[in-house]
């Protein structure tokens, strides 16, 4: 093993230990860091950092209390409750992609459910299809024919 790893891991664990146990090492590192805190005074933190700080803070205590709840606002204009319905459609559709029969364990993740008419508004469940990732990119074109396939093979499925 080359001598520099070697280092730098006894560097990593020396810390490590630091951040636990014993009034006396807590003690060392208490005043480690005031001083290393002086040294920095006057130093200012550029506004990049700063907004990166804030950014990082913010993911992690609301991905802690509601991921579900950040994912929707991030990704999807859609009301919170969609991802109750998007989970409600696979099962319907058995979790198979209903173009080309794509089954989520091949997918390696949940498929994707398609608005039939293109309004993402619109979530009744005639008006939801899943699909896998492939599948929901080629619908994106035609759509008028590709919203009367799914919808005839909705109605065929739901009489
Ligand atoms: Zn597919």
């Amino acid at each position: 093993m080359p001598s520099g790893v070697y280092i730098k891991t006894a560097e990593h664990n020396r810390k490590n230990s630091e951040a636990h146990m014993t009034p006396e090492s807590r003690e060392r590192s208490r005043v480690t860091g005031r001083a290393m805190g002086k040294a920095r005074a006057g130093v200012p933190q550029s506004d990049e950092h700063k907004r990166n700080n804030s950014i990082a803070h913010l993911g992690m205590y609301d991905g802690d209390k509601n991921p579900n709840w950040i994912d929707g606002r991030s990704y999807e204009p859609y009301p919170r409750e969609f991802d109750k319905t998007k989970q409600q459609i696979r099962e319907r559709d058995g979790n198979v992609c209903q173009r080309c029969g794509r089954t989520r364990e091949e997918e390696g993740k949940e498929l994707s459910v398609h608005h039939i008419d293109y309004n993402k508004q619109n979530c009744s469940d005639g008006n939801l299809i899943t699909l896998c990732r492939s599948c929901n990119g080629k619908v994106n074109s035609n759509r008028d024919y590709w919203k009367q396939v799914f919808q005839q093979k909705l109605e065929l499925q739901l009489v």
